[in-house]
């Protein structure tokens, strides 16, 4: 069946936040004004407390307390978000990912050199 059309899951919702958050990191200025870093923190502070999954909210509302966000530029963000993603993909078993910034400009900026995405 095609479920395009359905509300999302937890799935659904996770893989589409994910990919919002981790494309805006990478189109993050590489050194961001101070208020630039202010709205980024607001999106994160503001994220935790609204997403529509309540165990994944207080999580990750306890997680970026304990790692507070880094919002000074976009390497920095993006390593950030990749190891809070890491932290959800540990606790539901899935394979972590590299957090180095070649990896993750491949993945969610550039796509891989052979082409194959462009
Ligand atoms: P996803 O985990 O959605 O990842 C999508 C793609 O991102 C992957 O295919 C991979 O290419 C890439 N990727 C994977 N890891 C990383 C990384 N570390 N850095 C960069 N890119 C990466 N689900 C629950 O069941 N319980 C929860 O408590 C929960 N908490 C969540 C909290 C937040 C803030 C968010 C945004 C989502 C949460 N989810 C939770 C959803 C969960 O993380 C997944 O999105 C969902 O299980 C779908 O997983 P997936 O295998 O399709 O890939």
């Amino acid at each position: 069946i095609d479920r395009s059309n359905c509300p999302p899951d937890t799935a659904e919702l996770g893989r589409s936040t994910w990919t919002f958050l981790h494309t805006t990191a990478a189109y993050y200025p590489l050194s961001a004004p101070p208020p630039v870093q202010n709205n980024m923190l607001n999106l994160l502070s503001s994220l935790s407390l609204l997403y529509p999954c309540n165990w994944c909210a207080n999580d990750f509302q306890k997680d970026i307390k304990v790692n507070p966000p880094d919002v000074s530029g976009r390497e920095g963000l993006m390593k950030w978000l990749c190891m809070r993603h890491n932290e959800v993909n540990r606790k539901l078993g899935k394979q972590e990912f590299s957090c180095q910034v070649k990896d993750l400009d491949i993945r969610w900026k550039d796509g891989p050199s052979d082409g194959s995405c462009d």
